[in-house]
């Protein structure tokens, strides 16, 4: 593609996600607050399926790895331990004409156009400053007695702090991982390309603990390597959009033994959505240092006792869903369609009587829509004609359409309509909870 076939792309993403209720400007109505979008009807549906899909991949169908939800605020200490108080920045220069600041390590090519900017004139720049990116806020009601505290920028920490808690509470062994998903905020200097750079955005997590050894940390991180890729493969993203990119020495955290992300071809270039890092023992020998308290594992059949190294695999719930959109739109002379993966559509069916003013079908198609929201997230729609309706549901990717007809009174079967190859069958009412099923498999 072209540059401005990419930059028309994403002007049509960020219109459809607007039109059909997937992501609005935070706050549109008083102008909006940078760095901030709201999910709309189809937007939370499709983000609660992304992290339901992940939840159950993760918690629910492995015996090695927990679940936990940890707090949003915490103990400011707990953000001087894992190292973000001191150095969670980003390094910014800033034009001496007009004071336009850019992120030296993320903003090439801004910088270069903005060079050009200036009506001839030289643009110098300050020396790189660094900006630390935790949100600050007060808790306490009292003035002048209120305590300055962080809201969590990376959802980690909650889980390192409680590292000792689910050993102790229940009977998991090493190896063994905790799962969370939740809201992280960062004071970004330069939010942007739609939700992908936001200052409050959530984060889906593994943090697997191994036995501190070459041979298992190396065997461990590339198989969460190709876990996650061929997570997001399984959801039906394009292969030839997906990539591995290694951190180079010289990017890695000091502390971080390896590290890679999984990166998406978006319009805007190749860009990260999720990482998978090897932390070693950082966070939890640096929260032993800084809390007094033992964080230390006793493995009971070998009798050896050790700080475990974490293999951290770090995606984000928001960027996956803007590059599972961009994956998934299509356009062709007739319509626009959002190829989703039927099981992240935000509705599984489309319910259609074929005339709103014939009760006899609105009736039979409220019953069958009644059944089938007993199970699935289902659309209801009797305005307009069925192409119209088609032609929405399309747009929100869902992937079957039922339409009642007068047919339908006599012959007790509905005419199901699928979203990709717009063939249209007939099924027998009585079979299209099991239609779905199977195709939902
Ligand atoms: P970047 O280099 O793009 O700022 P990062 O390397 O700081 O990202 P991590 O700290 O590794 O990101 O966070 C893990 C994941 O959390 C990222 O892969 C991304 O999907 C998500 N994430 C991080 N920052 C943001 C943000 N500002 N808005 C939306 N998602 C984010």
């Amino acid at each position: 593609m072209i540059k401005n076939e990419k930059e028309n792309l994403m002007e049509k993403i960020v219109a459809l996600a607007k039109r059909r209720g997937f992501i609005f400007p935070g706050s549109e109505i008083y102008g909006g607050l940078a760095g901030t979008w709201d999910y709309g009807p189809a937007g939370s549906l499709l983000k609660k399926n992304i992290k339901d899909l992940w939840w159950k991949e993760m918690a629910q169908f492995r015996d090695d790895i927990v679940g936990m939800d940890a707090a949003i605020m915490m103990n400011p200490k707990a953000w001087e331990a894992s190292g973000h108080v001191e150095s969670f920045s980003d390094p910014l220069i800033e034009c001496k004409l007009c004071h336009r600041r850019f992120r030296v390590d993320k903003e090439e090519e801004e910088i270069k156009e903005h060079e050009e900017s200036h009506d001839g004139k030289t643009v110098e720049w300050t020396e790189p400053k660094k900006f630390n990116l935790l949100v600050k806020t007060y808790l306490g009601v009292v003035e002048g007695e209120q305590t300055e505290i962080y809201l969590r920028g990376e959802i980690t920490n909650g889980v390192q702090v409680n590292f000792k808690n689910v050993v102790n509470s229940t009977r998991v062994k090493i190896p063994f991982g905790i799962a969370q998903i939740g809201k992280a905020f960062r004071n970004e200097i330069t939010p942007g390309n739609f939700t992908f750079r936001s200052r409050e955005f959530e984060q889906m997590e593994i943090q697997f603990y191994i036995k501190p050894d070459e041979t298992e940390g190396k065997k461990w991180f590339e198989y969460w390597k190709q876990n996650r890729m061929d997570w997001y493969l399984s959801l039906g993203m394009k292969e030839e959009n997906l990539r591995f990119r290694d951190h180079a020495d010289d990017e890695r955290a000091h502390y971080a033994q390896a590290a890679t992300d999984i990166e998406y071809n978006s319009p805007w270039g190749w860009q990260e959505f999720m990482g998978v890092h090897h932390r070693g023992n950082w966070d939890l020998s640096r929260h032993q240092e800084f809390s007094g308290q033992d964080m230390s594992y006793y493995d009971s059949e070998t009798g050896e006792k050790y700080i475990p190294w974490d293999i951290e695999t770090s995606a984000g719930v928001d960027r996956s869903l803007l590059f599972i959109l961009i994956d998934a739109y299509r356009e062709d002379e007739e319509r626009t369609y959002l190829k989703l993966n039927p099981r992240l559509a935000p509705y599984k069916m489309a319910v259609f009587p074929l005339l709103a003013n014939k009760p006899e079908l609105v009736e039979l198609a409220r019953t069958i829509y009644g059944d089938l929201k007993n199970k699935y997230m289902v659309a209801w729609d009797d305005r307009g004609n069925i192409g119209k309706r088609y032609y929405a549901q399309d747009e929100i990717g869902t992937p079957w359409c039922v339409t009642v007809d007068f047919d339908s009174l006599e012959d007790k079967q509905v005419t199901v309509r699928d979203r990709d190859t717009m063939k249209q069958e007939r099924i027998a009412i009585g079979e299209l909870e099991k239609y779905v099923e199977e195709k939902l498999k």
